[in-house]
């Protein structure tokens, strides 16, 4: 909507008219009707008359035309539409709708039909409502009065044709309908060219234009402007840099009237020099500060808190799913990601507060001058991160595709005496990594015990390695059943530690130390060895059918082993057994990374009878028409929406859509975690062909899991 004071035409004419305004209320609630009437109390330039229902309130305009209408949406005869748009229509006068909590959807239909303005209401807002009723007659009287005149069109393009700056209004697909002089000269577009078929995206170096096109028109839609720096490239291929604004007009219906952009040629102000000096102290992606600058400002902020005993924290923001972006789509999509990330980080904090990004998808966020009580500052902390890793979870539109990129935060506060400045950005990031683990897009303040957790992490390790040499490890099996017959088709191996000190541990305890300390290699290596040697000893005993498969969980640093295929083939060669009775687990982060490279590897297990599974399905980034390209034979619905398929509503119609879709696509699918017979009933009912749970069986010793299968 217009404001008026962006016109430089405040008036005061609302306040100082000499007869009063007319104000017709249509509200059929007393209680709302009772607030309004008092909030218009101490506002004497008003005079209400209140009215119940459509009915009513048409019979009194008959009588009288009001100033200004406020009406309800909702009344028992009927909507404000019908009214609305009777009055939009004569120009009557100003209509403001109020609709109830939930109810927004109709405010825009109020708004398309030609209302003036809505209110959601609420106590806050009703109060509110002279506010919005000054400055919603200030409007329409501006369109009146059209005070705008056409002599001061003439003026204001006079203006424009003289600033030295581009200037330029281009309709809602984005062709200029004006471009001013210097916008022509900065651009090498002579007078006489017609511009209409020209947009000025034409015009930027490629990133910018994407850019512009994927964040900063609708940022600029929802936030009125966009503001960056752009390159242009003029006719003669001169390579321009600008201080761009884009601005979108909309109409008072809220409609977008057209865009306006200005630009100023920035490059005098990058001189050789000064662009040097940014190169040693900015990131040129993002304009943020770097590595070396956020240091050399951390330590002053260091010495401020000293000084002014105050309290500051510094977050360690680090992307969860990025990498996956960069590798799979490219840097160059990787980038606009990160740029847009950076972009959000600046418009969540204020302008005193440090920013940097320290590389890769790595940045930092120093919120200066928190409050003088420490945990009031850590309040305020731990408020803004929560905003941030809010803002950052936001989709990201950017070449036509949508991401949804997360963060891991780590915060680490300090005052007066705090330790020196790479240190607190140890602390932040080793709190961000307890954050990582914590699950993702979460966060996590640094506290002293956090560097104990490490040495216990790094004891850990060492028992491992012991653990492996000692043979320790062993495995279990849980069976998959026909969710119809309940009848055994496979199994999975899973594996377990024999600790000495502990006894028997499941993977969660220990499994992200394997994978850190790469122990993973070596202890995959002895599954798969295990496994098939199991499996080739229930063959020989003829208890292990043809069509049953054994499953085996692989991670991904296991798969990216340039000789993974081969190796396994001849583990199986080895091991004398069908290679139809083997089939691997896998997580789809072990395939993105290079999406080509992992389906030939799989498709060399494949053509000798392997079987793959997607392990987890729905956790991830799996888009379901992504299972399209993967040669997998089976998806693995994760046990977290089975866990709820009868509570969660939402839940229950994912796990039906990925049932029903991977059906089409030929794929067979598993549920796993069924724990209760009413999940079991649901899955049935849906048609889920296969199940693995506790409801059936708990994972157990291989002599246990052979009695299971001579049943
Ligand atoms: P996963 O592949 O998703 O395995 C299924 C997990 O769910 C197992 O946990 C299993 O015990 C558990 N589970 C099965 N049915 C139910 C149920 O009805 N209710 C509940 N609450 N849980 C159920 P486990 O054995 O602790 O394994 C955890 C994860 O460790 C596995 O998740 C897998 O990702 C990994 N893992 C296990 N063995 C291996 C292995 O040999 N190599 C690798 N790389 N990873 C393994
Ligand atoms: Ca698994
Ligand atoms: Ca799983």
């Amino acid at each position: 909507m217009n404001d008026a004071s962006n016109l430089g035409l405040t008036t005061n004419m609302i306040d100082n008219r000499e007869s009063k305004y007319k104000v017709l209320l249509i509200e059929d609630d007393f209680a709302h009707e009772a607030l309004i009437l008092r909030s218009f109390e101490a506002h004497k330039q008003y005079q209400l008359t209140s009215r119940h229902t459509l009915a009513d309130a048409r019979k009194e305009l008959t009588q009288f035309l009001p100033d200004l209408i406020i009406t309800d949406f909702r009344l028992p005869d009927g909507n404000g539409i019908n009214l609305i748009e009777q009055f939009f229509q004569n120009k009557s006068c100003p209509i403001i709708v109020m609709t109830s909590f939930g109810d927004e959807s109709v405010a825009v239909k109020a708004m398309k039909a030609g209302a003036s303005d809505y209110i959601v209401k609420s106590d806050q807002t009703l109060i509110e409502l002279p506010g919005i009723a000054n400055r919603v007659l200030r409007e329409w009287q501006l369109v009146l009065d059209n005070k705008i005149s056409l002599e001061q069109q003439s003026r204001l393009t006079a203006i424009m044709e003289a600033t030295p700056d581009l200037i330029s209004i281009a309709d809602i697909d984005g062709f200029l309908t004006y471009l001013n002089e210097a916008g022509r000269r900065m651009l090498g577009i002579s007078m006489d060219e017609n511009i209409n078929k020209i947009r000025l995206a034409d015009f930027h170096a490629e990133e910018d234009a994407l850019l512009i096109i994927s964040e900063g028109i609708p940022y600029a839609i929802e936030h009125g402007m966009w503001k960056s720096h752009s390159t242009f490239i003029s006719k003669s291929n001169e390579r321009i840099l600008t201080s761009l604004v884009l601005i979108t007009h909309k109409s008072e219906q809220g409609n977008i009237d057209f865009f306006s952009t200005v630009a100023k040629d920035i490059r005098s102000l990058h001189s050789a020099e000064e662009t040097i000096k940014y190169l040693a102290y900015y990131d040129t992606l993002t304009g943020l500060a770097n590595r070396n600058e956020l240091l050399k400002q951390l330590e002053h902020e260091i010495d401020r808190v000293q000084r002014n005993k105050s309290h500051s924290a510094l977050l360690y923001i680090d992307l969860d799913n990025f990498k996956y972006i960069n590798d799979s789509l490219g840097h160059p999509t990787g980038d606009l990601v990160l740029k847009k990330i950076a972009q959000r980080l600046q418009s969540k904090t204020r302008g005193e507060d440090i920013l940097a990004r320290l590389g890769g998808d790595e940045f930092v966020v120093i919120l200066t001058e928190l409050s003088h009580d420490s945990l009031e500052a850590l309040n305020q902390a731990r408020k803004v991160t929560k905003k941030l890793n809010k803002s950052i979870a936001r989709d990201v539109f950017v070449e036509n595709m949508t991401f949804n990129v997360t963060a891991s935060i780590g915060i680490s506060m300090f005052s007066a005496g705090t330790d020196n400045s790479h240190e607190l950005l140890r602390f932040a990031d080793t709190a961000m990594y307890e954050a990582k683990k914590a699950g993702k897009n979460q966060f996590e303040v640094f506290h002293k015990d956090m560097s104990v957790q490490i040495h216990r992490q790094l004891a850990l390790e060492y028992k491992l390695r012991k653990a492996y040499s000692n043979k320790e490890f062993v495995l279990y099996f849980q069976p998959k059943n026909d969710a119809m017959t309940g009848q055994i088709c496979g199994a999975e191996v899973l594996l377990r530690w024999n600790d000495p000190e502990n006894g028997i541990m499941a993977p969660g305890h220990f499994l992200d130390v394997l994978e850190s300390s790469g122990l993973i290699m070596d202890v995959g290596d002895w599954v798969f060895k295990a496994s098939l040697k199991q499996l080739a000893n229930w063959i020989a005993k003829g208890i292990w059918k043809s069509h049953q498969r054994l499953s085996i969980n692989i991670s991904t640093r296991q798969f990216q082993d340039e000789h993974f295929s081969s190796s396994v083939i001849r583990l199986i060669e080895k091991a004398g057994v069908p290679a139809q009775c083997v089939d691997i687990e896998i997580t789809e982060y072990s395939l993105i990374n290079d999406v080509k490279k992992s389906v030939s590897k799989m498709q060399e297990l494949i053509t000798k009878g392997v079987t793959f599974s997607l392990d987890d399905f729905g956790t991830g980034y799996s888009s379901l028409s992504y299972l399209k390209n993967l040669p997998v034979a089976t998806v693995k619905i994760d046990r977290s929406f089975i866990q709820d398929i009868t509570k969660d509503k939402s839940d229950e119609a994912l796990v039906t859509s990925i049932i029903t879709i991977s059906k089409n696509l030929g794929l067979t699918v598993v549920a796993e975690g069924v724990e209760t017979k009413e999940q079991l009933q649901i899955l049935k009912q849906y048609q889920c062909e296969y199940v693995q749970g506790y409801y059936f069986s708990k994972p157990i010793p291989a002599l246990e899991f052979e009695r299971l299968l001579c049943e």
